[in-house]
């Protein structure tokens, strides 16, 4: 039974929809947050109350909620045409504009662009061509994939599987048999005592020398891993990582795909996470802050090798069997073109650069909190992971109560964040001045203090 003091809109919400990611027995309790319009950093709720966006929504809108170029470039392409595909042979000037603006920026040699709508159809569509390449390369035996405990990839049968959190994964019958999860990179909770960054990325780069020759080398297709992991706990990868598990991928021909999902298009001060960590990725997937979160669009980016072998597969067969009614929708590149065109303009890689310090400072301040473990990010991500030992490990009698008690203490004072477990995390808008960071930072140590 609803509670009785629910509004009229949050019981037909209740009566009408499946919430993703959200415990349905307490949403009876408590009713759904309507929110009703953004303006900026900003969202307002029904009852009138405004607060800062501290996650950009889903780590998406990076250009805030008010974007009025945004708006307008897909009002004018959806008066121009507001829907075309790219199925058969047919195509349109968005989607082979923004193609050929990503193939410039991207911090890779990105022969060719695959659109899809999401992030977990990107990373679906990287697993599918990876192994229709492998296929078309003559050895079919290569499809096992490496993701990462903690990873997040989406939530698709395929991806959900590459996703290493166990919430999508149990009762769901996942993970599918071709994936295999590796260590968390996570220097605070995995390394061993005394242990530095370097020694701990050369142990984990050892593992997964370890891992391939014990799956064979000629079935382990890919590797797949967010530059910083971001629904997994914002974790930021030890010094040398990527390096280190390059290294090894090149050894044993496993392709390195990196998910810039959440990193790419400036988050963590530079255009893209794999320039931030020293990846040289063979492909990547895009999708977020592609269109500022104003259009599902979704995009794969392939190195020579895979592309080539996706044309000879589509050559050989009557057509690439894969691709989304959806994919590089027209409105969605046009917004995608503005959005680009905006991070450009205003220089945002830039501006990260620039108010970043200031809100990893303040972050960083809240670690010497009694309920703070490890106090973490990059650019404009940040993790506060709470800990019943300060500064140490440990779990909570109950995990992820803490975490959704202090998320609940920051909204009550103005501020909307998501709690991932016992992490708080921080992704804000990217256009967030240092005044609005302060505005965002200024509850936090008074809403530790009323959390227990
Ligand atoms: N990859 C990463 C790194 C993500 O953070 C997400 C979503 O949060 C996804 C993939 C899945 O994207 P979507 O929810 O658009 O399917």
């Amino acid at each position: 039974m609803a509670h009785d003091t629910l509004t009229n809109a949050q019981m037909r919400d209740i009566e009408a929809l499946v919430h993703p990611y959200t415990h349905a027995a307490s949403l009876r309790q408590t009713g759904a947050h309507m929110i009703a319009s953004g303006e900026g950093i900003y969202v307002t709720d029904e009852a009138g109350r405004r607060y800062v966006e501290g996650l950009a929504g889903l780590w998406c809108c990076g250009l805030g909620f008010g974007d009025a170029e945004l708006v307008e470039a897909a009002q004018a392409q959806f008066s121009r045409l507001p829907y075309y595909h790219l199925f058969g042979g047919r195509t349109h000037e968005p989607a082979i504009e923004l193609a050929e603006k990503l193939k410039e920026l991207l911090p890779m040699e990105a022969a060719r662009i695959f659109y899809g709508c999401s992030g977990s159809e990107a990373n679906d569509s990287q697993i599918k061509l990876i192994w229709y390449m492998n296929n078309v390369l003559g050895r079919p035996e290569k499809k096992k994939i490496l993701s990462r405990k903690r990873g997040y990839h989406g939530v698709t049968l395929a991806t959900a599987s590459l996703t290493g959190l166990p919430l999508n994964h149990e009762d769901f019958d996942l993970p599918l048999e071709f994936v295999r999860h590796l260590r968390c990179p996570h220097h605070w909770k995995e390394a061993e005592p005394g242990e530095t960054e370097a020694e701990f990325s050369a142990r984990l780069a050892a593992e997964l020398e370890e891992t391939i020759l014990a799956e064979g080398p000629e079935t382990v297709a890919a590797f797949i891993a967010e530059p910083v992991m971001g629904a997994g706990g914002v974790i930021v990868p030890p010094e040398g990582y990527f390096p280190a598990m390059q290294a090894v991928l090149r050894k044993y021909d496993v392709q390195m795909v990196a998910d810039e999902v959440i990193c790419g298009f400036g988050r963590t001060a530079n255009w893209f996470g794999s320039e931030t960590f020293s990846i040289a990725p063979n492909s990547m997937s895009m999708a977020k802050q592609l269109t500022g979160g104003y259009f599902p669009l979704s995009a794969v980016a392939m190195d020579r090798r895979m592309a080539e072998a996706v044309e000879e597969g589509a050559s050989r067969n009557p057509a690439l069997g894969h691709g989304f009614t959806y994919g590089g929708h027209p409105a969605g590149c046009a917004v995608a073109l503005a959005a680009l065109a905006i991070y450009e303009r205003r220089d945002i890689v830039g501006h990260v650069r620039r108010v970043a310090p200031v809100f990893q400072a303040r972050l960083r301040a809240a670690a010497d909190h009694p309920l703070v473990g490890e106090a973490r990010g990059a650019g404009l991500m940040g993790g506060l992971e709470l800990s019943p030992e300060p500064g140490r490990p440990a779990a909570f009698a109950q995990p992820g109560k803490v975490g959704a008690r202090l998320m609940e203490e920051m909204l009550a004072r103005g501020v909307i964040l998501r709690s991932l477990g016992d992490t708080l995390a921080f992704c804000p808008p990217m256009v967030i001045t240092e005044a609005e960071i302060e505005e965002m930072m200024a509850p936090l140590p008074e809403a530790l203090d009323a959390t227990h």
